[in-house]
């Protein structure tokens, strides 16, 4: 979901990155304050100071943004949960975890650390705007106020018990606890996120259409994101948990063919002819290094008269599209980057540098097929089931 992400660096150890939409929600805060409310609650004041104030405040908003989302994060490595990065974006935050919380007790705390920090920093700007009221010019005052009260607002909003809000992990943590069953606790979360992101929506269609406010349309955008993700986490917590512990190595084609980078592409083409059944292939250098992947596709675009002069390393794509993992390397860690195209695309697998297997489309969706069948993939090597055998 978040291909373009801008990198913000590392916070507390954490690498922090902000999706493009980011600066349409600044643009849009900014707005808001320096055209409706700043004039309202601070009026007489110069336009351009409504501006700078307004643009302060909203990149105050993304800071305390960043740190309801931090504080997730470090409660979640007190717990020995890795943190992978967070994600700034459109309708908020978003910590991504490594691990599943070990316990009940740890999910709640996890869940819990970033409304208590909103309801904080919420706390500090309302105090803070009203220890400044007489000392500091009102459109100062205004602003901390504006903040103090969206961090309110932010720490109810994600208490609203659907996942993946945050208040629908507490749920989830809470009937873990109670039934001691975490896999039927995230359902029941997920299930009251999709009913919650339902209400949102349909919410926002009423404010959007009979009132005619256009800020109806962003419920609308969360009432959607919330039905989409707690139906993508609904069909993908099962099978996360099932193919946990599952590593590249058991999924990967351990002899596929390879594609020697010094050959021609016609000699290569002849070769392959004979050989598999493969339809992309690893590019390997004289050393025996993995240096790219070639799709017979690849091979297609060279002229006709070219194919006897160009060398396959020449076509192989080395590009970021070409994904190099380890072989201890987790299979759920794969899910997020996509599924390789099928007939284009191979995942190179490695040991010590050396190509150790590919990782095509087919193996992937293989080793989703099986979790869903309740099996785990294992190390292939070919074997026929003992009654088959002559
Ligand atoms: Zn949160």
């Amino acid at each position: 979901m978040f291909r373009t992400a801008i990198p913000l660096g590392r916070w507390a150890g954490v690498s922090v990155r902000a999706h493009w939409s980011v600066l349409l929600v600044l643009l849009l805060i900014t707005d808001l304050l320096a055209s409706a409310v700043l004039p309202r609650a601070a009026p007489g004041a110069n336009t351009a100071w409504y501006w700078v104030t307004g643009g302060l405040t909203a990149v105050g908003f993304l800071v305390s943004l960043l740190l309801h989302e931090l504080s997730h994060a470090a409660v979640a490595r007190r717990h020995d949960v890795g943190v992978r990065r967070i994600t700034l974006w459109m309708l908020g935050g978003a910590a991504e975890l490594e691990g599943e919380p070990p316990t009940p007790k740890a999910d709640l705390r996890i869940a819990v650390a970033g409304p208590i920090t909103s309801l904080l920093i919420g706390g500090a700007g309302l105090g803070a705007a009203a220890l400044a009221a007489g000392a500091l010019p009102p459109l100062p005052v205004s602003g901390l106020a504006w903040l103090g009260a969206s961090n309110l607002l932010l720490a109810v909003f994600n208490l609203l018990p659907g996942a993946p809000l945050d208040g629908g992990r507490i749920l989830r943590a809470v009937i873990w606890w109670r039934r001691g069953d975490r896999a039927r606790a995230g359902a029941i979360a997920d299930r009251s996120g999709q009913v919650l992101g339902a209400a949102l929506a349909m919410a926002g269609f009423a404010q959007l259409f009979f009132l005619g406010q256009f800020t109806g349309l962003w419920l609308v955008l969360l009432g959607w994101f919330l039905i989409f993700s707690a139906q993508a986490e609904f069909t993908a917590g099962p099978l996360r948990e099932r193919l946990g512990g599952v590593r590249v190595g058991d999924i990967m084609n351990s002899s596929p063919v390879t594609a020697p980078g010094w050959w021609t592409v016609d000699a290569f083409a002849e070769y392959a002819a004979g050989a598999g059944h493969e339809r992309v292939f690893p590019v390997l250098s004289f050393d025996g290094v993995p240096v790219g992947i070639v799709s017979f596709g690849d091979l297609i675009k060279v002229p006709a008269g070219a194919r006897r002069a160009t060398r396959v390393a020449d076509v192989a794509r080395k590009d970021r599209a070409v994904t190099v993992v380890g072989v201890d390397a987790q299979v759920t860690a794969l899910m997020e980057r996509g599924f390789p195209r099928p007939g284009r695309d191979l995942l190179l697998v490695t040991r010590a540098g050396r190509l150790a297997g590919v990782v095509g489309s087919d193996d992937l969706a293989r080793a989703f097929e099986l979790a869903a069948l309740g099996h785990r993939p294992r190390t292939t090597d070919g074997r026929t089931p003992s009654s088959l055998k002559a």
